[in-house]
């Protein structure tokens, strides 16, 4: 077959693709435009779609990657991958492929007016869907005034805090707001790891790297997400200082977000820490009692789900981490088709779900490969073996390790003190409540506990 017929073939399949998943006719004849190949390349094994578009690309074309991936597949053989370049750079000696476009369906709304719609809908991370709470109203209140300042504020905005309260959700509703206000303004969200990921195999290994500080530095709004993953990366990290320089000598904005608050960072270009120390530094807080019940009902309203307040409660005072845990318990609820009356049984059905996400319900076994696990994060993070951490030996990174460890196993993560001994391998839980005894008493006096405290448990918890 010829390559505009493949290609042709590949859009109106992706355009009944998003029929079948929901999408109204119209935006599925756009979305298929929007991700016309640019470039098939036969030595890579792969097809290029462009997409400049911060709507489209986070919240519809990513998340139905796979998707899109199959029907490439299908369309130009199972080796083949799929791929974004959301990049504005001029790729030489490839001209794009020309497919007469699909047809739109014309119903009673124009395209403009559906896609509208469909943004709304569609868009979970906005504004309108955060809960303001004690807990996260001065990150909010930053993040609003920015969107209704845009290109007047240009200090960055670090916001930080454990995970699960809704840095990338704000980071996201920035990105929406912007954009609905100025279609032509050039936002760049990406996560630390795959801009780390941009610099290693790209800018080194393809050596492309002016493109990619290009793509950066040009930029009106820079989002970046999770940055305590940037640390230890040396190379990264220059490279991430010369393009916030640039984007902030344009006077343009940048916001990150972070586990650890920057003052913390202990592995990272001082140069970049100060920097970071310049601008607007934010924390956002676990959520108090009362934001999560606030959470709780926004959640519920959305969802269209009822249940009594005295469940709001009950729910509120059970699940005391982050907000994507109460969302997931909500989410199990719905799913589960829990009965919604305020009955004896809607309650018992709640307590059943919730029981699921507590701790000390687990399982032996998968509690057993928890540990395990934490374990091994926490020897990667200090560069030592597992044998050795659970082992006698003492030396001043080996005995801060250990201690780490069976603190987070026994506060963080409310491992039994015999769980912890037994994983440990000693048979008496001596080790175990000196270990917390010296954390709780280093964490009064030391930043750093805190930060390698932060920075395991991220990883633990992917
Ligand atoms: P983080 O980036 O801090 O780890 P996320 O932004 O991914 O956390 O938030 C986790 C989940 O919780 C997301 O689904 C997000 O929409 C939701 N969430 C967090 N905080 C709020 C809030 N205040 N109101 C509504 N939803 C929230
Ligand atoms: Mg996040």
């Amino acid at each position: 077959m010829h390559e505009n017929d493949i290609s042709y073939t590949f859009t109106d399949t992706v355009r009944k693709k998003f029929i079948e998943l929901g999408f109204p006719k119209a935006t599925s004849g756009q979305l298929s435009k929007i991700i016309l190949p640019f470039k098939v390349d036969q030595v890579e094994k792969k097809v290029v779609a462009r997409c400049d578009n911060f709507f489209y690309l986070e919240q519809i074309i990513k998340p139905y990657q796979e998707e899109i991936h199959d029907i490439v597949k299908k369309c130009w053989g199972d080796n083949f991958i799929f791929e974004i370049d959301n990049n504005n750079e001029i790729i030489d000696n490839i001209n794009p492929i020309e497919v007469s476009q699909p047809k739109s369906n014309p119903e009673n709304k124009s395209v403009e007016q559906e896609l509208h719609e469909e943004e709304t809908q569609i868009s979970k991370y906005t504004f309108k869907n955060f809960i303001c709470g004690e807990s996260n109203v001065d990150a909010l209140n930053a993040c609003q005034y920015i969107t209704k300042n845009a290109g007047k504020f240009a200090e960055p905005l670090f916001i930080y805090g454990q995970t699960g309260v809704g840095k990338t959700h704000l980071l996201h509703a920035i990105g929406h707001e912007l954009f609905s206000k100025n279609k032509n303004i050039r936002i760049i969200y990406v996560s630390i790891h795959d801009f780390i990921n941009e610099v290693i195999h790209k800018g080194i290994r393809l050596g492309k790297m002016e493109d990619v500080r290009k793509k950066y530095k040009l930029c009106d709004v820079l989002l970046v997400d999770d940055m305590q993953s940037l640390e230890k990366k040396k190379v990264c990290q220059a490279e991430f200082f010369h393009i916030i320089n640039a984007v902030l000598q344009r006077k343009k904005q940048i916001i990150l977000t972070s586990n650890t608050a920057p003052k913390d960072f202990k592995y990272i270009d001082t140069r970049l820490k100060s920097r970071f120390l310049q601008g607007v530094i934010l924390e956002i807080n676990l959520p108090t009692k009362d934001d999560r019940i606030a959470i709780i009902q926004g959640k519920l309203h959305n969802i269209r789900l009822n249940i009594s307040k005295e469940m709001v409660d009950f729910i509120a005072s059970n699940l005391k981490t982050n907000v994507r845990e109460i969302e997931g318990a909500l989410n199990d609820i719905l799913f589960k088709s829990v009965a919604l009356k305020n009955s004896s049984k809607a309650k018992e059905n709640i307590v059943h779900v919730l029981k699921q996400r507590l701790p000390d319900v687990s399982t032996l076994q998968a509690k057993k490969q928890n540990l395990k696990f934490l374990q091994k994060i926490v020897c990667q993070y200090f560069d030592i073996e597992i044998s050795v951490l659970k082992s006698t030996a003492r030396n001043k990174n080996l005995t801060l390790a250990r201690h780490i460890a069976i603190y987070i196993a026994k506060e963080r993560l409310q491992f039994k003190t015999c769980e912890i001994a037994t994983a440990f391998e000693r048979k008496h839980h001596k080790l175990v409540s000196y270990a917390v005894r010296k954390v709780n008493t280093l964490l009064n006096t030391n930043n750093e506990i805190k930060q390698h405290i932060e920075l395991c448990m991220s990883q633990y918890e992917g």
